[in-house]
């Protein structure tokens, strides 16, 4: 099947929507904890899992503001072009993973540099 935006922007909201109750489903989670955290966790599982949760948490809302960002970019006519550097991304890339804001070469620099300036 062909590339085509329609086709993109159904794959972006179908991910949209599942990511959007997974985050819902972690937000459940998440209140529970900090209810807990009133008694303060001396159970070094629990402050293990509470670690994990907000790791997720958060890899779950940062590819919701990809594909955000994907989905106003098909209506502003942005979709395709790379953030970096202006370069049309490859359609075949699109089509995979139609929520990618960058082509191949910046997105692989920026992923070689992520863990400097992701890290504090
Ligand atoms: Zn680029």
């Amino acid at each position: 099947m062909p590339f085509s935006y329609e086709r993109a922007m159904q794959e972006l909201l179908a991910e949209k929507a599942k990511l959007i109750e997974q985050l819902g489903r972690l937000d459940t989670t998440a209140s529970d904890d900090i209810g807990h955290s009133n008694h303060m966790a001396d159970d070094a599982t629990e402050a293990f899992e509470q670690t994990v949760g907000v790791a997720l948490h958060r890899t779950v809302v940062d590819s919701l503001e990809e594909v955000e960002r994907a989905l106003a970019k098909l209506d502003d006519g942005t979709y395709g072009i790379c953030e970096s550097c202006g370069a049309r991304i490859d359609r075949a890339r699109l089509k995979a993973l139609p929520h990618v804001l960058y082509c191949f070469e910046c997105q692989s620099r920026r992923e070689s540099q992520a863990p400097r300036s992701s890290r504090r």
